[in-house]
């Protein structure tokens, strides 16, 4: 079977600074070089970075730097929009998803680097969930004559290893795997956005359905996933001809915080679950370390440790395309989340 080079790809977005890291003592632990290299934690050469430095009066001694070159299949930088952020991850995959393949787009980060931001956005200026419906849209209104198109959209949230419904809020939903359909969601609601306003007021809503409001400065609000699955059925307009229907989705997956995961993560081991750390967050992490470890071998996924996981069973590995968008801050003071994230990211690579 012909597969293609890269089943994950991986990506980093630096997000802009905050006005509080830009304050003093704040300076910026990367150094985006190009389109695909960053460093982490630059070596500070007498007499500083000119332009790298925030606020000026960071002049005390600075340690040094552990001077870390990463290399990705995208490095964003703080001016990356949301665009180009689409145009470099969920868009390279569209193809794939069109030809039947069931696709997963990860956003992975510590609570407070951006993930919602990316996935989600805002109205007036949204992300990845909401571009990556209008693509879609847009493509099939361009086939219409040759192909029948249905595409539906699903939001939920796994909390506390519960699933949720977050556009027909109702108790917690079970999974169940169907031999033909695959892995679905008993009683989730599906729905068939008419127009542009009506998606955005959906992923409003939906988010404002999440256990924790992600925007919350709460310490709790970091621990809901949020998955937005786009289903898309399509077949030949053959005249006299019953055509293969075709079926794929695609999850779009704003993560909880891997803050607390990150701390107990050692490159390769597998993580047992501590107190407070989030079980479904771990589980992918060890899927995915899996997948990276039987890369031309057979080994023994363990998709069904958590909620998350058995959800995206169909989603991850095999033949399906993923992208990980690692969310990173700039800032000193998030230094070992973004540590954290970027040797994960990194790790990611080898999938
Ligand atoms: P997370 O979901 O990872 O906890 P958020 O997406 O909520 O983080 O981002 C934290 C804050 O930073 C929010 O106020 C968000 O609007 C802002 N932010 C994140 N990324 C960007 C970006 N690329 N450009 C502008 N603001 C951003
Ligand atoms: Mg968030």
């Amino acid at each position: 079977m012909a597969v293609e080079d890269s089943m994950v790809q991986v990506v980093v977005r630096v997000r802009p600074p905050t006005p509080r890291e830009l304050e003093s003592q704040r300076w910026p632990v990367v150094q985006v070089v190009d389109e695909r290299v960053l460093v982490f934690d630059p070596e500070e050469p007498d007499g500083g970075f000119p332009g790298l430095k925030w606020g000026g009066t960071h002049d005390g001694p600075k340690k040094k730097g552990k001077d870390l070159t990463f290399v990705f299949d995208r490095v964003f930088g703080e001016k990356a929009t949301q665009q180009d952020v689409f145009q470099h991850t969920t868009h390279s995959i569209l193809d794939s998803f069109l030809q039947g393949y069931n696709c997963s787009v990860f956003a992975y980060g510590a609570t407070g680097a951006g993930k919602t931001h990316t996935m989600l956005g805002r109205e007036e200026d949204p992300g990845i969930m909401y571009l990556t419906t209008m693509e879609l849209y847009r493509r099939f209104e361009a086939c219409q004559e040759e192909k029948q198109f249905e595409v539906l959209i699903s939001y939920l949230e796994v909390y506390n290893e519960q699933i949720h419904d977050l556009l027909e809020p109702k108790g917690p939903l079970a999974i169940r795997e169907d031999p033909d359909k695959g892995v679905m969601v008993q009683g989730l609601s599906f729905h068939q956005p008419a127009s542009a306003e009506q998606l955005l007021e959906m992923l409003t809503r939906g988010n404002r359905n999440r256990t924790q409001h992600p925007t919350d400065a709460n310490a709790t609000s970091s621990r809901s996933h949020a998955i937005f699955q786009i289903f898309v059925k399509q077949q030949d307009r053959v005249p006299g001809l019953t055509q293969a229907l075709q079926v794929a989705k695609m999850s779009l997956i704003d993560l909880a915080g891997s803050e607390r995961a990150s701390s107990t993560r050692a490159k390769g081991e597998r993580l047992r679950e501590g107190a407070n750390i989030n079980r479904s967050l771990l589980a992918l992490i060890n899927v995915l370390n899996a997948l990276a470890d039987a890369k031309g071998r057979k080994s023994h996924v363990p998709y069904r440790d958590s909620k998350l996981t058995r959800l995206l069973k169909d989603s991850i590995g095999g033949n399906c395309r993923t992208v990980m968008i690692a969310a990173i801050s700039p800032s000193n003071l998030a230094y070992e989340d973004t540590y954290n994230t970027l040797k994960y990211a990194d790790r990611a690579k080898e999938i």
